[in-house]
Order: structure tokens, then C-alpha cells, then sequence
């Protein structure tokens, strides 16, 4: 008796696109194939240490290869953990990951799928790329009965009772014509060195009369010595643990000595990943009690800013009996985590020294790495120090506070910097024609987290951060233009201030603008206006909108002008309209949307009219 079963919609529109594939390096199957074996055997060992019993009979762990030429058919086998026809159905038959759909719109973008299919978690079905059939015999470790899966890889699957003695899985690959290549004993030893050597199981080649051959090395690739791992290793190991196919940014290996003793492989990618930012999105790192695989859920071994790191940690000062639940709160985990930060602040300093390398791992990751100085108290400095920043200074390069504070004039106090949405409509804010003026460097800071950090750092190295509408510096400068006189700047300002009541809670003049003639502002200590906006797009209420101050430019001919002609009464209601236009023109610099686009581009197609009639 078997049951029928279809594939969840998402697997079928990426087996389509796995089979369909014209991807050259259709080898890296068989790395996907070991090391879901590997991950069943570690299952299996860590179910081992509560219940040694579980699997008496299954003998040492191996991962066994078997290629029948005549047949064209490739074994892949373990004597892992195992699958009941629940899991099979869960497993084999639905994407359980979130990625699913973004690895189909990749795809379609970028056409590379050797890149993603580790990286979304669709190992196992690159099995369809070789193979116009696939065959599983599994049984779970603990049970009793075995089951067997086929599928063509497009009508769905069939599942259906069988034999297995012990527990664990076997893959049986039916190969394509064109895929009989993998029947070849030198080409599967010489594949299986290159992907699988790391795996810590033997991998057994089944090699017929000749007998079986171990092909790897088959020890844990971090307890190896660094003289002892190449470069490609390494690397092979980062694409096993990582799920990614990018080569690594930073590789970082280390036996920590001391109190605690553990060993650390982690790595830094060299592409951002598609869930950074998304909110399950769990660290990286796996962690193992003298090789034996623990978890990979420790959130307590990594702050979330670094949840971009991936690799092992080792610690045989951990009891190997430690439940998942007790490794939260821990002390050991604890101390492990302050090393492993501190090691990675140490190295991503020194890589600071090289400018343009430095900006790839910026660029992929600073934006999670900036909220470390908001979120991990002890080390704040250090993070800001290797944090960089757009800048007026040069738009094209960023900057270090500690550069920034080497160009600062010795009468300078302060770091300053403004927020927004957007680099260049940051750049041109009237709030910054003071600054350019003084030669006063800016900070442009366009990503959320930037609204938070600077109120948990309010100093850095004797230099306070301060937003541009905080600076206590006299901001004027000598001026050779006319200014508006006094009296009638005062009835433009009280006439801008009843027309404007609603919006904006005060009208002054200011020292400050220079090409422009009126721009928006809070008052110093309030949220700042970008704040407000990132607020409202997520939908809380503009219950705590600041209050909006509109500064005038009395040396700036259109403010001179309207202060004329409200000497006379019967030009208000032009100057009126005129006003309504500066204040838009305020907004949209700010980046704020303005209230009514139909009347402002409609008054300023008619002045533009005019002037050039
Ligand atoms: P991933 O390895 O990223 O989870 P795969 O597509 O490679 O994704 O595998 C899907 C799932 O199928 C695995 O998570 C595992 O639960 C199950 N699986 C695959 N191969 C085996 C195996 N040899 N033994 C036990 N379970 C397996
Ligand atoms: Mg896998």
C-alpha cells in the first residue's frame, strides 16, 4: 500500500527551476547529499548521550557511497538518525524555511542557482539535477518500521512501507543519461576530497571487488591545526556550516586558553545574507562539547548585532549532558561569548586598515553591526570606533569618528550629524548651508539604528554627538549681502505664523541658511523629524510629532522681497500664497511630503510663467 502525494506549490516551482537549471557545477549534489548525512549522525549522536540504547545496533557512524555503473544508479547511505514518514512528508515534500519564495525571485533576478541552493536550504532536491529519480529507504532511530519515498522530482511523491534492519537512510540516486559520470570512482573520490573532506564521519567509497576505501580525512576540521588546513578547506567548511556559497570575508580560528578552554571557527561572509533583517533570524554559530554537535539555536554564544558571524564553537569544559534549556544563563556560555566578541572587534580593527576591503564587510554588515553600539554596553566604544559614516566632507568615502575628529578645527566640540532618508537630499538640507559655510564636517546618517545610537553615546573620546539642530556654536558668519530690515521681518513672521498654526508651532529667522530660503526644523532635544517619519511608517501614531519650527532667511532675496510687500495691504493674499510655497519648498528638502502637491505645482507652474512670459 502507498500513498500519493503532491509537492507544496513551492517545491514543485523550485524543482522546476533545479531541474531546469543550466547550471554547470551539478556535482555539488552529492556535497548536499553527505552533508545532510553528516547533520543525521549528529542528530543521532546527541539523542546518544540521554538515551544510549536508541540505536545499539547501527555500529560506528559512517556515511557510505555506492555507485553501480551497469544499474547507473549512486547510493548515498547513513547510519543516522533516520526518518519516520512524517518527517518524510515534512521534510521531503514541503520547504519548511521562510527563504522558499525569496529563493524563486532570486533566481528569476539573478539566474545563479548554484549560489542559492544551499543558502535556502533546497540541499536535498538538488538530488533532481542528476538523478530523474530518487528512491529513500529510512528508518527512524527508536522505531520500529521503515518507509520508502520515490519521486520523479515532478509529479509529487509516493510513500510506502519497507524494510531497513537498523536505523538510518539510504538515497539512491536513478542517474540521467548525461549523469554517468557519477559512477566513476576517481570522479566521486576526487569530488568528495574537494566538497566532503571536513566532515567528521568517514565517507566510505564502496569500490566492489576492491572492497571499501575511507576517502576523507574524517577529524573535525577545527581541531585540526592551522598549519594542517588549507585555504580551500577552510573555505569548503564555510560553505558546509553556513549554508552560503560566497567565500568567506574573514576566517578566524583560535583555541582560547585560560579558565575556560574552547576552540572558535567562525567566519564572516562576503555577501549579505537574504534574512538579515529578518525578525527569526537566529545567530549562526553551532556549538559543540567536545565534537559532538550540541545546537545550533545558542542565541546566548552571540549578540544579535553579530548574528552575521557563522561557524563552530568547541568547549570540552562543558558538560556533555547539557540540555539545550541549560545552556541558557550559563556562565561558561557567557564567558565564551565575551571572548569570541572581543577576538572579532580585535580582528575586524586590524582589517580597518585597508580602506576598500574593510568597505565590503561595511557595506554587507554595518548596518547590523552599528546596532551593537546601542546594544552591547561594554564594548560601545570599540564599536563605534570601527563604525563609518557618510559625510560631507566626501560623499564618495566614509568615515571613522576618530578621522572625523582628526579634521575637526581645534575650536570644534562636537561631532555632528544630521538623519534622513537619503544621502544626497541629506547632503543639500538648508540645515547644513551653516556648516559648509564654517567648514564644519556633517555626519549623514540614513539607517534607522542611527536615530538610537548617538542618545546611548553621547560622547566619544571628549567629543559630544550632536544632532546639527542641537549645536550651541554660534552658527553665523559674516555676511556681505543686504538684510531684511527689522520691522517689516516681524509682520512677516507674525502673518506666516497665523497662516501656518496648524503645522508648524513657531516661524523665526535665522543666521544659519544660506542658499535657501526657509527650511524646517525641530526644536533642539526633540525627536527628530526623520524619526517622526520612520515612526509613522510603522504605523504609530504621530502622537509624539515634534514641534516644527519654520526658520527664515532675511538675507535671502524672495524673504526680503515678501517683508516689502506686506507694506502694502493689498499684496497680503499674494504674499500669503507666496508663503505657502516657501513652506512646501521647506518640506520637501526636509524629505516630508507636502499637504497640497496639487496647489503647490499649480501656483508654481503660474510664477514660473511669469517670469519667463
Ligand atoms: P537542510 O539540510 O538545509 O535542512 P535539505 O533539503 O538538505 O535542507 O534537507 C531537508 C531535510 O530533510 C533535512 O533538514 C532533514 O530533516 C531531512 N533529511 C535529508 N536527508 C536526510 C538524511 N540522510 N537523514 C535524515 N534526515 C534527512
Ligand atoms: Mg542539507
Amino acid at each position: 500500500m502507498s500513498d500519493k502525494l503532491a509537492f507544496q506549490a513551492d517545491v514543485s516551482k523550485m524543482l522546476d527551476i533545479v531541474i531546469n537549471s543550466l547550471y554547470s557545477e551539478k556535482q555539488i549534489f552529492l556535497r548536499e547529499l553527505i552533508s545532510n548525512a553528516s547533520d543525521a549522525c549528529d542528530k543521532l549522536k546527541y539523542l546518544i548521550l540521554t538515551n544510549p540504547d536508541i540505536a545499539k545496533d547501527s555500529g560506528a557512524f559512517k556515511i557510505k557511497i555506492t555507485p553501480d555503473a551497469k544499474a547507473n544508479t549512486l547510493m548515498v547511505s547513513d547510519n543516522g538518525i533516520g526518518m519516520n514518514k512524517d518527517d518524510l512528508i515534512k521534510h521531503l515534500g514541503t520547504i519548511a524555511k521562510s527563504g522558499t519564495a525569496e529563493f524563486v525571485n532570486n533566481v528569476k533576478d539573478n539566474g545563479s542557482v548554484c549560489d542559492l541552493i544551499g543558502q535556502f536550504g533546497v540541499g536535498f532536491y538538488s538530488a533532481f539535477m542528476v538523478a530523474d529519480k530518487v528512491e529513500i529507504v529510512t528508518k527512524k532511530a527508536g522505531e520500529s518500521q521503515a518507509w520508502k519515498w520515490i519521486s520523479n522530482g515532478c509529479d509529487g511523491f509516493e510513500i510506502s512501507e519497507a524494510e531497513r534492519e537498523t536505523n538510518g537512510t539510504d538515497i539512491k540516486l536513478y542517474l540521467k543519461d548525461d549523469a554517468k559520470d557519477y559512477t566513476d570512482t576517481i570522479y566521486l573520490r576526487h569530488i568528495i576530497r574537494i566538497y566532503s573532506d571536513h566532515i567528521d564521519y568517514p565517507i566510505v567509497l564502496e569500490l566492489g571487488e576492491a572492497g571499501e576505501e575511507t576517502v576523507n580525512t574524517a577529524s573535525a576540521l577545527w581541531t585540526r591545526h592551522k598549519s594542517e588546513i588549507t585555504e580551500d578547506q577552510y573555505k569548503e567548511f564555510y560553505h558546509h556550516i553556513s549554508k552560503n556559497f560566497d567565500d568567506p570575508w574573514m576566517t578566524l580560528h583560535f583555541k582560547a586558553e585560560g579558565n575556560i578552554e574552547y576552540t572558535g571557527l567562525v567566519y564572516i561572509p562576503s555577501e549579505t545574507p537574504y534574512d538579515l533583517f529578518q525578525p527569526d533570524k537566529k545567530n549562526g554559530l553551532k556549538l559543540y562539547v567536545n565534537k559532538v554537535f550540541i545546537s545550533d539555536k545558542v542565541e546566548e554564544l552571540m549578540p544579535n548585532y553579530l548574528r552575521f558571524v557563522k561557524g563552530v564553537i568547541d568547549s570540552a569544559d562543558l558538560p556533555l549532558n547539557i540540555s539545550r534549556e541549560m545552556l541558557q544563563h550559563n556562565l561558561l556560555i557567557e564567558k565564551i561569548k565575551h571572548g569570541l566578541i572581543s577576538r572579532l572587534l580585535k580582528e575586524l580593527k586590524k582589517r580597518t586598515n585597508d580602506y576598500d576591503d574593510y568597505m565590503k564587510f561595511w557595506n554587507n554588515f554595518g548596518i547590523a553591526f552599528k546596532e551593537g553600539i546601542y546594544e552591547d554596553f561594554s564594548n560601545r566604544e570599540e564599536i563605534a570606533e570601527l563604525s563609518y559614516f557618510a559625510s560631507t566632507h566626501d560623499l564618495n568615502r566614509k568615515t571613522s569618528l576618530g578621522e572625523y575628529i582628526e579634521r575637526a578645527s581645534k575650536e570644534q566640540k562636537a561631532i555632528y550629524y544630521i538623519t534622513g532618508d537619503n544621502i544626497n537630499v541629506l547632503a543639500n538640507n538648508p540645515q547644513l548651508e551653516a556648516f559648509k559655510n564654517k567648514g564644519i564636517e556633517v555626519l549623514l546618517l540614513t539607517d534607522p539604528i542611527d536615530e538610537f545610537w548617538p542618545q546611548v553615546l553621547p560622547n566619544y573620546k571628549g567629543y559630544a554627538i550632536k544632532h546639527i539642530s542641537q549645536a550651541e556654536a554660534d552658527m553665523s558668519w559674516e555676511r556681505k549681502e543686504k538684510k531684511a530690515d527689522e520691522g517689516s521681518m516681524q509682520k512677516l513672521l507674525d502673518l506666516m505664523t497665523d497662516l501656518f498654526k496648524e503645522e508648524v508651532g513657531k516661524v523665526v529667522t535665522t543666521e544659519k541658511l544660506d542658499k535657501s530660503p526657509a527650511s524646517l526644523t525641530v526644536e533642539s532635544g526633540q525627536m527628530s523629524i526623520h524619526l517622526e517619519r520612520l515612526m509613522r511608517n510603522h504605523q504609530q501614531k504621530t502622537a509624539f510629532a515634534s514641534t516644527r519650527i519654520l526658520e527664515l532667511n532675511p538675507y535671502h532675496p524672495l524673504i526680503i522681497k515678501l517683508a516689502d510687500m506686506l507694506q502694502d495691504e493689498n499684496r497680503k493674499a499674494q504674499v500669503e500664497e507666496i508663503s505657502k510655497i516657501v513652506l512646501d519648498q521647506a518640506k520637501i528638502a526636509e524629505g516630508e511630503a507636502i499637504s497640497d502637491p496639487s496647489f503647490y505645482s499649480e501656483k508654481l507652474s503660474d510664477y514660473i510663467l511669469k517670469a519667463i512670459a
